[in-house]
């Protein structure tokens, strides 16, 4: 049933930390983008990307580091552990996890998009943006915060497999700062339902020109 999840929230647990209400209309940005790239209107592309929550999304992904349970860690797109975490998981399984959680991180309830959106507008944008806007040692915030991941409940390193039951869409702050090779037990933390069931992640937007 198109309803229910394969991994079920706990009943009681108390959930991850709410994003700051900027992250969510960030993502309403992303379908601007898409929408200004596709219309050729690139000026108002870059416009667009650079209206981007850009220093909350900093914020947030620094903040997941350092909740309750866990001491301060800052593992970037660019580490070896980071692109170890993304290659575990298909593309194909990636994606169905995060058509069934309709593209919502399951720990914090952002709005998450493609991966390969993000490779899109980088593309059709290239060096539009700075990695670093904002003093940033490892990385650009928005598609580090933005772009979906699947995640391990049951840690890959606690014996927990790629399977649609133990996977769960995730937001880059919440899977690689937050979560890490963490139990929900461990970190205290509950999965959570779709803010906005009519998100969909931006998957197959052409962004063509
Ligand atoms: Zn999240």
């Amino acid at each position: 049933m198109e309803d229910s999840w394969d991994v079920t929230p706990a009943a009681g647990a108390p959930p991850r930390i709410d994003p700051p209400d900027a992250l969510f209309t960030g993502a309403r940005h992303l379908t601007r983008i898409a929408d200004l790239i596709e219309a050729a209107d690139i000026d108002g592309a870059r416009a667009a990307l650079y209206a981007m929550p850009i220093e909350e999304a900093h914020r947030y992904w620094m903040n997941a580091s350092t909740m309750p349970n866990h001491g301060p860690r800052d593992i970037g797109p660019e580490t070896g552990s980071v692109r170890e975490k993304v290659g575990n998981v298909a593309p194909r399984l990636r994606a169905a996890v995060g058509n069934r959680d309709r593209w919502h991180c399951r720990y914090c309830g952002l709005p998450v998009a493609d991966a390969a959106f993000f490779s899109k507008v980088w593309a059709q944008l290239p060096a539009v943006f700075p990695r670093a806007p904002v003093s940033v040692a490892n990385g650009w915030p928005i598609d580090r915060v933005f772009k979906m991941t699947a995640d391990h409940v049951l840690p890959a390193a606690a014996g927990g497999r790629s399977t649609m039951t133990n996977l769960v869409t995730a937001c880059g702050a919440c899977n690689y700062q937050w979560k890490g090779d963490l139990t929900l037990d461990e970190l205290g933390g509950a999965l959570r339902g779709p803010v906005d069931p009519g998100w969909d992640g931006l998957v197959g937007r052409p962004l063509l020109l």
